[in-house]
């Protein structure tokens, strides 16, 4: 099965020690759809940059919010070794990703999948949006179903809205397989938890600080965990969660499978690995700078005004039809979708004071274009998956440059045209 994709840059790792096995190190990118048939829901890779956890520079300059000359594709073509139907998956798990609309695998899915199948540990290098959670969920389906795997399975993820988006997936292809998971985040009333827990779900999918405190209340016993996801690492290790991800490690058996998924590797990510990860295989499929077919522009305005009105009006113009807006401070995020609520541009909040029903519930209707506008503060944002962006606008300049490029990439994937505006003062 051929797939078009745009090849960015190669990504090269030298071996070291903990990362012997490369199945394969690229960087690469669709930017046109494979043949889209009626029912087959062809995959689209959300074009994330790297990220890392340097965080700091304060000022940006505004030359960096520019580019105005969107660069074209290179075509070439990652040819998927794998089709769906090669697997040797279930017939329920296999009809479930046929109802599903999946043919092809991704590049991240069609590489780890035999892997994590053999029960090997795996380090996928891989942003949201390259198909990373079926990567994992599909072959942890496949091994609970036929008992090669005990219950349990142990998913940590950065945030709630992606340990939820987890949980969808796995429902979707679990589903009539008997095979029953758990959320455990924060945010939500934990003595439910306590009792979802001591049902013995298969699958416990959570945040690292809710389930060190499970733990700590010994309502979760790490000890029969024989597969351990760790999504999207970095984010976790920069929301500052790698004490508690030591914690719970340290309490699962040694034997376990680990899969440890990640953006990027730095010296901490790298230590970790070594320390906790038995003879992995690397997969890469890390995509670089993606802010170069991303057309990025600056609005200047002298007061708050006239920043406040510029928006307002901006939102007015029809080619804004889909549009996620970046603040600062919680406080502002609420106050900012309010107002535009009521000038008359619908729109939801996500930010880190409202609770997970209300964060899932504003997400929802922005994805269904019930309201066209979301504002959002960075890390409520995290690793979210929402299609069809038509633009990203930052209220508020983000912190780093490094945020402003993950920012940015919610918008323009799969090869679709993005727009990314910043607000700047004049000085
Ligand atoms: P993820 O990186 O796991 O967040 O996935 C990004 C999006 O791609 C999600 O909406 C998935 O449902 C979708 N997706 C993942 N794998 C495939 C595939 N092989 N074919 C079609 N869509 C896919």
């Amino acid at each position: 099965m051929v797939l078009t994709v745009r090849l960015q840059t190669i990504s090269l790792i030298t071996p070291r020690k903990g990362l012997q096995h490369m199945a394969s190190a690229f960087s690469s990118r669709r930017t046109s759809r494979p043949t889209s048939r009626p029912g087959v829901r062809s995959f689209s890779p959300n074009n994330r940059s790297n990220r890392s956890g340097n965080r700091g520079a304060a000022y940006i300059h505004p030359s960096k919010f520019i580019n105005k000359a969107v660069a074209a594709a290179d075509e070439v073509i990652y040819e998927s070794k794998h089709q769906f139907s090669d697997f040797p998956f279930n017939s329920v798990l296999a009809q479930n990703i046929v109802r599903k609309g999946y043919v092809t695998p991704s590049a991240i899915q069609d590489q780890t999948i035999p892997y994590i199948l053999d029960g090997k540990d795996v380090i996928g290098l891989a942003n949201t949006g390259t198909g990373k959670t079926a990567a994992f969920v599909l072959p942890i389906i496949e091994r609970l179903s036929n008992n090669g795997l005990q219950p349990s399975v142990l998913i940590m993820a950065p945030t709630r809205e992606l340990a939820q988006q987890i949980d969808e997936e796995f429902r979707t292809f679990a589903s009539g397989m008997k095979l029953f998971s758990t959320i455990v985040v924060g945010g939500m009333n934990i003595e439910r938890q306590i009792r979802d827990l001591k049902r013995h779900p298969h699958v416990v999918i959570g945040t690292p600080g809710r389930l060190k405190d499970l733990m700590n209340r010994r309502a979760l016993d790490l000890s029969f965990i024989s597969t351990l996801v760790l999504d999207e690492a970095d984010r976790m290790l920069d929301m500052g969660f790698i004490n508690d991800i030591k914690t719970i490690l340290a309490q699962t058996p040694s034997n376990r499978q680990t899969l440890f998924f990640s953006a990027t590797i730095t010296p901490t990510i790298q230590t970790l690995v070594q320390q906790f990860l038995n003879d992995p295989i690397t997969v890469s499929v890390r995509t670089a700078e993606t802010s170069e077919h991303v057309e990025q522009d600056i609005v200047q305005t002298n007061s708050k005004e006239e920043k406040l009105d510029r928006l307002v009006e901006m939102l007015g113009e029809s080619e804004y039809e889909k549009v996620l807006i970046f603040g600062e401070t919680k406080y502002g995020v609420q106050r900012l979708s309010d107002h535009l609520t009521k000038v008359g541009h619908p729109s939801a909040a996500i930010h880190g004071n409202k609770s997970q029903s209300q964060r899932q519930k504003a997400l929802n209707s922005f994805k269904k274009h019930e309201v066209k506008v979301l504002v959002a503060t960075d890390v409520a944002a995290r690793g979210l998956d929402i299609p069809n962006v038509s633009h990203v606008i930052n209220f508020d300049q983000p912190a780093t440059y490094e945020d402003y490029i993950h920012r940015i990439g919610r918008t323009g994937r799969g090869g679709a045209k993005g727009k990314a505006l910043t607000f700047v003062s004049h000085r």
